[in-house]
């Protein structure tokens, strides 16, 4: 019988964050200890702009405190947009939050596809990404 391995967390900060006195990115790991959570979804949803390097510290961290990130890439990520430059830049927002997901010691990334719209019976996405 397999273990369960469950845990919970939030995504992203609430007012209580500031209000305990937690000031920015590094403080993720201490904040989400201090509400007796194991988990933390990193919100990138207006953008990828976390450092590499930051991130690097907040997985030490929170690693050391038994604490898992994933993250939430941009909410404006199509992968099924008619216009090709919006499904090339929604790969390159991808590979950023995975980037950031990597970094951060995790090992998932949220996002949303888009719905395919008027476009019936097509997937450019696959015909354009597929080898
Ligand atoms: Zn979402």
């Amino acid at each position: 019988m397999s273990e369960w391995k469950i845990r919970f967390g939030t995504a992203g900060t609430s007012d209580s964050f500031t209000a305990m006195g937690y000031k920015n990115s590094l403080d993720i790991p201490a904040y989400t200890e201090k509400m007796g959570l194991d988990a933390f979804e990193y919100q990138c949803g207006h953008g990828v702009r976390l450092g590499l390097d930051k991130a690097r510290q907040m997985a030490d961290d929170a690693a050391a405190r038994g604490i898992l990130f994933s993250v939430h890439a941009p909410y404006y990520i199509s992968a099924s947009s008619l216009d090709e430059e919006k499904r090339l830049n929604s790969v390159n927002y991808l590979l950023q939050s995975a980037a950031l997901c990597r970094a951060l010691g995790g090992r998932r990334v949220i996002f949303h596809s888009g719905s395919c719209g008027r476009q019936a019976g097509k997937l450019p996405w696959k015909k354009r990404w597929t080898p």
